[in-house]
């Protein structure tokens, strides 16, 4: 844990007590701060008593003398509309900062100089976190990976000199850090997501661009416009920046071309091909920022690409669950869009596809000009009806509405392939609520499944063998 010594003696007031809500609430007193934690949901504050928390009515106290009201990501700054208990903040002039703030500001009284890598982007944060994380990890380095990934970055180690923190960071919680100030910062891509908790595109960015703007040096993708210009201004701004491509490009100094990340003026390059977790353009893109964060700490390229090699990946993310002769299982359970499942049929030929749930608009109309790609399709979920209209004429699909049934038959129908990989894919493409109870369930679900008709066929082979 990183005691939070900035608020020593000082009165905070701190809302929403999931899980990074009660860590925080944790390093606030371990530093000796007094907190006033609260949440609108009874369940949660029971949660948070039957913990050894205290939790006091925000609407009773008062808010004038606060030193800080710490708010979790979650809940709304802005949009659609401020939650109440920034309406109050606001009011009583205290200011309003999250876990990430409290975190720069000890590592800033404490140990300016620790390294610190910030990432953040539409997509591919957790990626390419984690396999920042595990470079890192693998060059012999102390790292301590956290934030909007696993743990939350309070629970993480203090920050150090001789270690290494690896921060994910949404946009709620940039909003929320108006100090932070990494030694690296990543901006890998812009496209319009939850804009209904930003307002407009612009909002969306301006924010994404602070992460960047006080970076030590700046890791900037060139894929889209909205990076773009962002690069421009730091470059006019005369920052310490680093451009970054998926693909080759005049503008970038780190690319990737043919499965090989380069550097621009460096020899070497990195061999993705032999890097089983990093399959598909888009982990390409996650990989070059990867790369470009690790060489600005002084990680060889070598030891880059033996890491890259051996990166395990993220659960529920174009994971291989298991082979079964010339099949692949692939849990992509982390689709829960068509953008996210796009990147999957991309990935992959000859794909025998789980797909269905909680449809969300558009359904899989936008994969389209993928379906040639797709062997067969398996419907599960409440979508049924509407992506059988869908796929109607262009691909095969058997409605199977349960995942069981659907990993059997789509099990079946693969092994009888002739292809060279069959790939059996579960991407949804949909929110997972009318079968499961979120994405994490579902793909366990089909990890075990998969195990478990592996091990079956395993035994008939045995059993024909005696
Ligand atoms: P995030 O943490 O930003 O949600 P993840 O690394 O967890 O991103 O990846 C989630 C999903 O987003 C992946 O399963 C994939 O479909 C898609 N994705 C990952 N990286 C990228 C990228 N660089 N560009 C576009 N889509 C991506």
């Amino acid at each position: 844990m990183t005691p939070v010594e900035t608020l020593r003696g000082k009165r905070v007031a701190l809302f929403g007590l999931g899980g990074s809500g009660l860590s925080t609430v944790r390093a606030l007193v371990a530093g000796g701060a007094q907190v006033a934690a609260w949440d609108d949901d009874a369940k949660v504050r029971a949660r948070a008593a039957a913990a050894g928390f205290a939790t006091v009515d925000l609407a009773t106290i008062d808010w004038r003398g606060l030193a800080a009201f710490v708010l979790a990501p979650g809940v709304p700054l802005t949009h659609p509309k401020p939650h109440w208990t920034v309406d109050k903040a606001r009011q009583a002039g205290v200011e309003i900062i999250g876990d990430i703030e409290l975190y720069a500001r000890e590592r800033a009284a404490r140990a300016p100089d620790a390294p610190l890598i910030a990432i953040t982007g539409t997509n591919g944060k957790s990626t390419t976190t984690a396999l920042t994380a595990h470079i890192l990890q693998e060059a012999g380095r102390d790292v301590a990976m956290g934030g909007n990934i696993g743990v939350p970055i309070l629970d993480l180690p203090p920050p150090a000199r001789a270690r290494v923190h690896v921060v994910e960071c949404s946009t709620f919680q940039i909003d929320l850090a108006p100090s932070l100030a990494p030694s690296v910062g990543a901006l890998i891509n812009l496209t319009p997501d939850h804009l209904d908790r930003h307002g407009t595109m612009e909002n969306y960015a301006a924010i994404k661009e602070r992460l960047v703007a006080h970076s030590d040096l700046a890791l900037v993708g060139v894929d889209d416009d909205y990076c773009r210009a962002i690069a421009e201004r730091l470059r006019r701004a005369g920052r310490r920046i680093t451009l970054v491509s998926a693909a080759p490009s005049p503008l970038a100094e780190v690319w990737v071309e043919d499965r090989f990340i380069v550097a621009r003026g460096a020899p070497g390059r990195v061999d993705l091909r032999t890097a089983p977790a990093l399959r598909g353009a888009h982990n390409g893109q996650n990989a070059a920022f990867a790369f470009a964060a690790a060489r600005a700490l002084g990680i060889g390229g070598g030891d880059i690409a033996r890491a890259m090699a051996s990166f395990p990946g993220l659960a529920h993310r174009m994971e291989q669950v298991g082979r079964l002769g010339r099949v692949l299982f692939i849990n992509d359970s982390k689709a829960t869009n068509a953008d996210a499942a796009e990147k999957a049929l991309l990935t992959f030929h000859d794909i025998f596809w789980i797909v269905g749930g909680k449809a969300k608009a558009g359904g899989v109309e936008p994969l389209r000009p993928l379906f040639p790609r797709v062997a067969k399709a398996y419907l599960i979920g409440a979508s049924s009806d509407e992506f059988a209209h869908t796929l109607q004429g262009a691909v095969a699909f058997e409605r199977c509405g349960t995942l069981e049934n659907a990993v059997e038959a789509a099990t079946r129908d693969a092994l009888a392939s002739r292809a060279a990989e069959p790939v059996a894919l579960l991407s949804p493409a949909c929110a997972s609520y009318d079968q499961f109870a979120n994405f994490e369930a579902r793909g366990d679900r089909f990890r075990a499944l998969v195990a478990a008709r592996i091990a079956a066929a395993r035994e008939t082979v045995e059993g024909n063998g005696t």
